[in-house]
């Protein structure tokens, strides 16, 4: 495989083991890794929770594979507008597309554009810094209604239950922490019924040891305990007797409505035999999924992780990454490229963008580590301009 040239669009986990597999599989594979933001990373950057320190944690492994030679970072890249796709099938022999899943799942009911209505994955891009929704700034209000049955419900509801002093440790952005502490009462409105929730067992635990809130589950009548998954939601209800926030888990209820008049302020459900009710909601965040456009597939390319129509987890991205890069590589030839390479080059020149390197997020790696006053681990840059600028602070050129 020696001369063979890889492309990989997006450095969020996909992208990230993706690199991780070609230099296990091909040590010797030219490597540059194209990110739309300043910033590598994607979800775990910011999708993980900021309380989830040690998920974030994975991202340490990659420094290695940056500092080798025939590996190349090039953010603040956006493949599509700033360098077209096509120029880079033509530059690269093979192009991985890990760009994600960033469009939010609707539910599709009327009211749900109201105020007061967010995504999941948007209001946890928000309160981890993304510079895309900076702007977002979401109204928390006392009585919260999330909608969801995985992971990021648990993560959004936990985010929302802890005090400023459970925060303390986290990464939490300075403009999210008026967040903590405001929710009076949480409602996980859970589409499935208790058997068919996707949450994980040691998401769940984390709920049962916040220090400020209770939960309460509601199975449904029907509710088999004999499944373990079920059995570990009927053992969650409790918490302390003075609770400052209840949370409150209800099953197999659909929402059909949002309604309010300028914001939300209730969310229709409607239970198994049609029966409907009204919930107060102040606030209502829609953790139901997220959205890829899969690219048509095409010859040299592949599409990996999110981007490919997976959803999946951080640790699933590296054993799918490992098996599309050895399907990949066992096709791949090496090609003349270099006409190919120069009409790139020039386009990226041309396009007057000011590409950013590893070093780069180094630089704003260790600002917003100096930045933070300890337990904090980080003080996020959350702007583009912040991040551009602290991109270049220091470079020497
Ligand atoms: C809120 C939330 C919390 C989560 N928490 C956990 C958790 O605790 N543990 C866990 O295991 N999993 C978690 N997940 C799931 C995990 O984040 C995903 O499995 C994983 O991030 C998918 O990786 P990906 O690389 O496919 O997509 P992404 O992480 O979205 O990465 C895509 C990357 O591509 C870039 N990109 C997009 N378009 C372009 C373009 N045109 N040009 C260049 N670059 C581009 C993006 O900027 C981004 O950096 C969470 C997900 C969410 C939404």
């Amino acid at each position: 495989m020696t001369g063979l040239a890889v492309a990989i669009v997006g450095a969020g986990p996909a992208g990230l083991f993706t690199l991780d597999a070609l230099l296990r599989q091909a040590p010797e594979v030219r490597v540059d890794v194209y990110e739309r933001l300043p910033t590598p990373f994607g979800l775990i950057r910011h999708g993980v929770a900021p309380d989830h320190q040690g998920t974030k944690a994975v991202v340490r492994q990659f420094d290695r594979a940056f500092g080798r030679p025939n590996v190349r970072l090039i953010a603040d890249c956006d493949v599509g507008p700033a360098v077209p796709l096509e120029l880079l099938r033509e530059a690269y022999d093979l192009v991985f597309l890990a760009t994600g899943a960033p469009v939010g799942r609707r539910l599709g009911v009327s009211g749900e554009d109201l105020p007061g209505v967010y995504g999941g994955a948007a209001f946890m891009a928000w309160l981890n810094g993304h510079p895309d929704y900076r702007g977002l700034e979401p109204q928390v209000g006392e009585q919260v209604v999330v909608v969801g049955g995985g992971n990021v419900a648990l993560d959004v509801t936990r985010v929302l239950a802890k005090t400023e002093a459970e925060m303390a440790s986290s990464d939490l952005c300075a403009h999210a922490r008026r967040i903590t502490g405001v929710a009076r009462s949480i409602t996980v409105v859970v589409r499935s019924p208790p058997e068919k929730a996707r949450f994980t067992s040691s998401e769940l635990a984390a709920l049962g040891r916040l220090k400020t809130a209770s939960v309460a589950i509601e199975l449904p009548a029907t509710a088999d305990l004999s499944v373990p998954a079920v059995a570990a939601l009927a053992a969650l209800s409790g918490g302390p007797p003075s609770a400052a926030t209840s949370i409150r888990f209800r099953f197999a209820l659909q929402p059909i409505q949002v309604l309010g008049s300028g914001r939300v302020e209730q969310v229709r459900l409607q239970g198994p035999g049609g029966v409907e009710e009204n919930v107060a909601a102040d606030t209502l965040i829609l953790a139901i999924g997220q959205a890829a456009s899969p690219a048509p597939p095409r010859e040299r390319t592949c599409a990996v992780g999110w981007a490919a129509g997976g959803r999946g987890d951080i640790p699933g991205a590296r054993a799918e990454a490992a098996d599309s890069v050895r399907r990949m590589l066992a096709g791949a030839t090496v090609a003349p490229r270099e006409a190919a390479r120069a009409r790139l080059n020039a386009w990226l020149e041309a396009s007057g963008a000011d590409l950013l390197d590893w070093a780069a997020w180094r630089r704003i790696d260790a600002a917003e580590r100096a930045a933070a006053v300890p337990p904090r681990p980080r003080e996020k840059l959350a702007s583009w301009e912040s991040l551009r600028r602290v991109a270049r602070l220091y470079e020497t050129v």
